[in-house]
């Protein structure tokens, strides 16, 4: 993938933050996601800060920064810089090897019920496997601006899908840009089902239970032999993907219509 590849997938990341509903209203302008570069795996491409107009739905492939893993602007175009929580970015590249993909932003409801020490738990499918555990918590609310605060970051994350920062936001990692904005939405989600939870039943309200989502990872797709007699005659099916599809198309439209006007 070549740099210019890699802003163009950065500012799609960017933009489905905002169309998710991840970075609106409020919080347009809060959230960044990363890519780690291939052909150089001690730099990154993100969003920076001080465009004209500095929110996430607005974002072009040359509005990116590339970045170092001490948070250095390699490049990027002028006038802007580094977003200020660049650190969160830098300091999971230099600690995970295996993460290509970082994605920060502040999630209301995944931020609230840390706030009031509610575990997220699974209630619903989509998610499920991201909260089966609680996540790791890292109690701070202040920006991370620094290096010493994006290790401690790191460390909290350890070798997990997300960490929740106390009263700010999430930060969600994985080998792909799909990995790690999917995780983003598939948490919120599932916090804000949590949410109804605790409205509906209480704070100790139940949650999907082990042995079952157990059984649920287990599912196979037309697994009936009469049934694969479908999949010989018609062949394969387009299984799966078609979220990530849809709405990193329904981005591209977007960026590319407002490049025109
Ligand atoms: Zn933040």
């Amino acid at each position: 993938m070549t740099l210019d590849e890699l802003k163009y997938e950065v500012a799609i990341g960017s933009r489905i933050l905002n169309l998710t509903g991840l970075a609106s209203g409020v919080r347009a302008s809060m959230g960044h996601v990363s890519l780690r570069d291939p052909t150089n795996p001690n730099r990154f491409v993100v969003k920076g800060r001080g465009y004209k107009i500095d929110v996430l739905s607005r974002m072009q492939p040359e509005d990116m920064v590339v970045c170092d893993l001490d948070g250095y602007l390699i490049d990027g175009p002028p006038g802007v810089l580094q977003c200020n929580e660049v650190m969160i970015h830098a300091s999971v590249f230099k600690a995970r090897p295996d993460v290509n993909s970082v994605v920060h932003s502040h999630p209301p409801f995944s931020v609230m019920l840390t706030v009031l020490g509610i575990p997220i738990v699974p209630v619903v499918l989509e998610g499920l496997r991201l909260v089966r555990k609680p996540l790791p918590i890292y109690r701070h609310t202040a920006l991370i601006t620094s290096i010493a605060q994006g290790a401690e970051m790191a460390r909290d994350l350890g070798d997990a899908r997300a960490v929740h920062l106390l009263g700010h936001g999430v930060t969600t990692v994985g080998k792909t840009i799909e990995e790690s904005v999917t995780a983003m939405a598939q948490l919120e989600y599932q916090a804000e089902m949590n949410s109804h939870a605790c409205a509906a039943g209480g704070r100790d309200h139940a949650r999907i239970p082990d042995d079952l989502i157990e059984e649920y990872l287990q599912w196979k797709p037309l697994a009936e032999p009469h049934f694969q007699e479908a999949v010989a005659r018609l062949g394969p099916a387009n299984m799966g993907g078609s979220i990530w599809k849809d709405i990193t198309t329904r981005a591209a439209e977007e960026m590319e219509a407002a490049a025109k006007a």
